[in-house]
């Protein structure tokens, strides 16, 4: 059994904006369990990314990670702030753990600058590229109320995930595991 429940859409937490942690809660038993809890409904989900909105908590909080290729070692972010740091944007197949088994092109940014706080209350301030600036600009819509069917500019490649593998992305297993899912 997953340690939390995740939400499916409909669930009134996906639409509703996440409220920022006070620095002085992170330390809190409470806040610290979540994160554990998350990252393993993360891992039993099969999920790079999990946003707290989607086990039902409003607080700007995220997790991801990912086996690869590409390797994503666990990141948890909390008051996460997003900044492009180009205005192109690019697309690649999302899913949604909150939204089970569809699959639809998303344009994202190909690489965005993250700053916020980690599990321990330090600064964060890194860029992220490619794969994993996808999962973090999903996770951080999460926390906005906004899901990845918000951003899709094109509903006609909306699939559900059976007929997407059959169809969509052929056989390759590559593809499959860079699919973000979160
Ligand atoms: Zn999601």
């Amino acid at each position: 059994m997953p340690a939390r429940t995740i939400v499916r859409l409909g669930h009134p937490a996906l639409r509703t904006p996440a409220q920022p942690l006070g620095p002085s809660r992170i330390a809190e038993p409470e806040i610290q369990s979540l994160i554990d809890d998350m990252v393993e409904t993360m891992h039993e989900a099969h999920g790079v990314g999990l946003a707290a909105p989607q086990v039902g908590e409003g607080v700007q909080l995220f997790v991801y990670q990912a086996a690869g290729p590409p390797e994503i070692p666990l990141h948890v972010v909390i008051n996460p702030m997003i900044t492009p740091q180009v205005r192109e944007l690019v697309y690649d197949w999302e899913g949604c753990l909150s939204i089970p088994d569809l699959r639809g092109l998303v344009p994202r940014h190909p690489a965005v600058r993250v700053q916020g706080l980690d599990r321990e209350g330090r600064q964060l301030d890194y860029l992220v590229s490619g794969f994993e600036a996808r999962v973090v600009q999903h996770e951080f819509d999460h926390l906005n109320g906004v899901i990845f069917l918000d951003r899709m500019r094109d509903l006609r490649s909306l699939a559900y995930f059976e007929e997407w593998e059959a169809y969509l992305v052929g056989r390759s297993h590559q593809e499959l595991e860079e699919t973000a899912v979160g």
